[in-house]
């Protein structure tokens, strides 16, 4: 792993340097880069350019870690408006959203698990009646246990909801096989935030290796494989297995981030393959943006250069 990620990573939890990365404007090189605006009207914008591209997109309302309720109730009303936004431009049979439950309130000390609960299920009602879906986020390791019970929950009245688990954890091989049944949507990613060892593998190649078997484990069971990744081999990996295991096209699907490798998102759409592009949006693009550096150090020469750059 690259030396840069885990102070890159620090850096995302930290407020002073929130603050002032922040007042640079969103249009600056970077950031614009990764996030398409700050508004919902900005995201569905992009939607309808990806959508004319034969992409699929699922949408993410920037915020996380909220301890404030009011706080999760607006995140909750963005995304009911981004759903009636994305009904209204006939989008949703290509677009769903992705929620992070620490920003519904997941993380509130008082029955965060119970308001997240019940703010995660009103999302979910009403990307149904807009005849989507949502994906459940996965955040830092503390988390996964209370994220896979809501999911279970949720699951309950909405089994379309969507899964996320992360390579990078020892845990995720055995999560993969209670995931992989009829009908459940889980994306493999191979994690953003900076674990321990106890919990997590820290070299690329393990993580690497860990993603492969757990791809293995999605793509030989009976749910619905989202392949969240930029890296090559991988993605080539990715399409022997599926002729491997007999999976025809719209039997799993490739997630990539806004902004990332772009030609190749149209490559494999071209090729036949179902892709799904991952947007955020927002004004918390900040924590979003610490973790695209962490990743891809090289971007941080381009980063430096519009902060200083910056009026
Ligand atoms: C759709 C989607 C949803 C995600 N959801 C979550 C989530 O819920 N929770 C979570 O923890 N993480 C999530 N992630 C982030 C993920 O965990 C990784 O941090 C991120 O995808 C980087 O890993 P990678 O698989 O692309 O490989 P890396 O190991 O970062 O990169 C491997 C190779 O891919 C190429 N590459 C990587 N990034 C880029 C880029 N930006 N531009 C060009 N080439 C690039 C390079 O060739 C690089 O060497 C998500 C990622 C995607 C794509």
């Amino acid at each position: 792993m690259s030396l840069l990620r885990q102070p890159l990573l620090l850096l995302a939890r930290s407020e002073k340097v929130k603050n002032l990365v922040t007042r640079m404007p969103v249009s600056a090189g970077i950031v614009r880069s990764y996030v398409p605006g700050e508004a919902a009207a900005n995201a569905v914008d992009a939607t309808a350019r990806l959508v004319g591209d034969d992409l699929r997109v699922t949408l993410d309302y920037l915020g996380e870690d909220t301890l404030d309720v009011d706080q999760a109730d607006a995140t909750v009303h963005a995304y009911l408006d981004l759903l009636t936004a994305l009904s209204a431009r006939g989008l949703t049979r290509h677009a769903e959203v992705s929620v992070k439950l620490s920003a519904i309130g997941q993380a509130l000390p008082q029955q965060g698990h119970k308001i997240a609960l019940e703010n995660a299920r009103t999302i979910c009602r009403a990307a149904r009646n807009a005849g989507t879906t949502v994906t459940l986020d996965m955040e830092d390791h503390t988390t996964t246990d209370a994220t896979l019970a809501t999911l279970r929950e949720l699951r309950k009245d909405f089994p379309e909801t969507g899964a996320v688990v992360q390579a990078y954890l020892h845990r995720t091989e055995a999560d993969c096989r209670a995931l992989a049944y009829e009908g459940s949507r889980v994306r493999l990613c191979k994690g953003a935030y900076d674990e321990p060892e106890s919990v997590a593998f820290q070299g690329r190649t393990d993580v690497d290796r860990s993603y492969i078997r757990c791809l293995k484990v999605l793509m030989a069971g009976q749910g619905y494989p989202m392949i969240a990744t930029h890296d090559p081999r991988i993605i080539t990996i990715a399409s022997s297995l599926a002729s491997r295991y007999g999976r025809g096209a719209g039997s799993y699907e490739f997630q990539l981030l806004y902004g990332a490798r772009p030609e190749e998102q149209r490559r494999l759409a071209y090729a036949g393959e179902t892709v799904r592009v991952y947007i955020p949006y927002g004004t918390e693009w900040y924590g979003y943006l610490m973790r695209r550096l962490a990743e891809r150090p090289q971007n941080l020469t381009f980063f430096v250069r519009s902060l200083v750059s910056k009026k």
